[in-house]
């Protein structure tokens, strides 16, 4: 199969469809990669390393676009990058349709099969293709808290491990998924004094025992987050109800209630964070202060680290990249539920439930 790689264009985006590694499997079993010149050249992956895994290099999006059966990326595609795809040709990359009509009606436009990152599904329930970000985000969250917390930056002044003779600081964790594990295993890492709020009763156990009493687990209620926040130097906002916005589990009026300088980092942000004072910011300007709190929201957290998240998505998504090159797409799609699950445009309409209901367009 010919399988391209295009640069990406959104800003700031480093991360690419796939690294040297995976371009090598899939040549060592006689598929062509084309990639476009500079495509990992953020991230350290040069268009020599591409060339020694068997890739050939193309010099512009339209050739890369052009040449492909299959094309793999990493954000959605831009408006000129949609109109450059067509019916005969498989686009494989995170879509997030559901707020993107413009986006959906150009991909409908295509005709191309596209199959979206975050809807592909595995046999345990979970979103394998979505993890990986989950996870990296979950262990920046800690960095970039500890961080936060420096006096020079508007925080509390308070190392997370604290030091022999002084205390750790207390680290809130709300919800005890995939990112607030991830959240967890680094706070503890650095002897901070961690506790888990979550919903979900089986989620309490896992974690108490995941963690042998190294982290304190607590049923998420309004009265118990209440006090936890009176004392807390980090919270940790990692919350998800599957389809929906993030619930407001701190408002306002609680931050009056916290320690001045303490420190929230809103991971929900991208479904509309959980902290009422909550809006999106960027890598460029990541933090603003509400009432003396400092607020961490940055949407795309693992971007800061792109050459890891690329590493993390590319193990994720190259079994599945393997599997259509293999088959072809029509049979990968037929032969396996959970990429099918991937599937939301295809033949000029929308073939995922959820995003035909959410754009008010025909399923
Ligand atoms: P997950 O489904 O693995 O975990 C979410 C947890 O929240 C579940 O355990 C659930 O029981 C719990 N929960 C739900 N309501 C709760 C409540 N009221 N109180 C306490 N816990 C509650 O989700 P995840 O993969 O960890 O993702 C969490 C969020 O992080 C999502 O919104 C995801 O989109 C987002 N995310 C953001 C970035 C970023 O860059 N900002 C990157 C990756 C993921």
């Amino acid at each position: 199969m010919k399988i391209s790689v295009p640069r990406e264009i959104k800003n700031h985006e480093y991360r690419v469809g796939l690294v040297p590694g995976s371009v090598a499997e899939l040549t060592h079993q006689s598929h062509e990669v084309f990639v476009e010149t500079q495509a990992g050249a953020g991230i350290g992956f040069s268009d020599e390393d591409y060339r020694a895994a068997g890739a050939k290099i193309v010099m512009t999006a339209e050739e890369a676009f052009d040449v492909a059966e299959l094309i793999v990326k990493v954000k959605e595609p831009q408006l000129n990058e949609c109109k450059r795809l067509r019916a005969d040709q498989t686009l494989f990359t995170y879509l997030h349709l559901a707020a993107d009509k413009p986006q959906a009606e150009a991909l409908m436009a295509s005709g191309a099969t596209c199959i979206a990152y975050e809807t592909v599904t595995e046999p345990q329930g979970g979103l394998p293709l979505l993890r990986p970000m989950s996870e990296v985000a979950g262990r920046i969250s800690v960095h970039v808290g500890a961080t936060y917390l420096h006096k020079a930056f508007g925080g509390r002044g308070v190392l997370l491990g604290g030091v022999p003779g002084v205390a750790p600081a207390k680290v809130v964790i709300i919800g005890g998924g995939v990112s607030g594990v991830n959240a967890a295993q680094m706070a503890v890492g650095l002897s901070a004094d961690v506790t888990i709020f979550d919903i979900n009763a089986h989620k309490l156990i896992e974690i108490d025992q995941m963690f042998h009493g190294r982290v304190k687990t607590a049923y998420s209620s309004k009265a118990a987050l209440a006090e936890a926040l009176k004392e807390a130097d980090l919270v940790i906002g990692a919350v998800l109800i599957p389809g929906a916005a993030a619930p407001k589990l701190v408002s306002k009026a609680q931050l009056k209630t916290m320690k001045p300088g303490a420190v929230l980092v809103d991971i929900a942000i991208d479904q509309g964070g959980c902290f009422e004072t909550s809006h999106p910011t960027t890598h460029q300007d990541p933090i603003f202060m509400v009432d003396g709190i400092v607020h961490y929201c940055v949407a795309n957290m693992p971007g800061a680290v792109a050459r890891t998240s690329t590493l993390a998505l590319n193990n994720a998504t190259l079994p599945f990249v393997v599997k259509m090159a293999r088959m072809g797409i029509s049979a990968a799609l037929a032969a396996d539920p959970h990429l099918k699950a991937g599937l939301n445009i295809a033949g000029g309409r929308i073939t995922y439930q959820a995003v035909a209901e959410a754009l008010n367009l025909p399923f």
